[in-house]
């Protein structure tokens, strides 16, 4: 593992540990949320990376315990399969739904519960875009979510943010963006 992956990594475990209650299931965005692109605009032959965070979040989650599975309405799925493949990533999800979706998400999130049986309020849910984020609130009340509207994808404080919310009983008119711009 490359040295900067193992040091958020082993930061990324340090936060987590500091918790009491934790997520069962991460489920996380493609584009904008795990790399920084649409991939329907690139080719599979391309060698993809992620944002520079990503890696070593997802291993720490996985070392904690906590299952990640991707929601994703990218219209090439099989890119973005490619891709995963490429980054060896895919062996790290329990469920990866990737397909265009009129429904947003909450058909996304519906086949996730289908095959791990985790509730929906044991699940977090990263994405760039509000749009799928207020589908899946509507659908099911019960999932603590969190709209990442950072530029540089999942980071080490989005992660204090989310457990520290998880760990409350969450308001969803209380989601202050501001407050997660500010802290980068
Ligand atoms: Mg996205």
């Amino acid at each position: 593992m490359e040295e900067k992956t193992e040091k958020v990594k082993s930061e990324a475990v340090q936060i987590i540990e500091a918790f009491e209650v934790l997520p069962k299931l991460v489920v996380f965005d493609l584009d904008y949320t795990l790399w920084p692109f649409y991939c329907e605009c690139r080719s599979k032959r391309e060698i993809p990376s992620l944002y520079p965070h990503a890696k070593g979040i997802l291993l720490a989650l996985k070392e904690k315990g906590i299952d990640i599975a991707i929601a994703s309405r990218s219209p090439t799925a099989d890119i973005a399969t490619a891709f995963l493949n490429k980054l060896n990533l895919t062996p790290m999800f329990v469920s990866q739904e990737i397909y265009s979706s009129w429904t947003h998400k909450t058909d996304h999130f519906q086949r996730i519960h289908s095959r791990t049986s985790v509730p929906f309020n044991s699940m977090l849910f990263f994405d760039d875009e509000n749009r799928n984020i207020q589908a899946v609130i509507h659908t099911y009340l019960l999932l603590t979510f969190l709209s990442m509207k950072i530029k540089d994808g999942v980071r080490r404080f989005t992660i204090i943010h989310v457990l520290h919310t998880h760990t409350h009983t969450f308001d969803v008119n209380s989601l202050d963006h501001h407050r997660c711009l500010k802290w980068e």
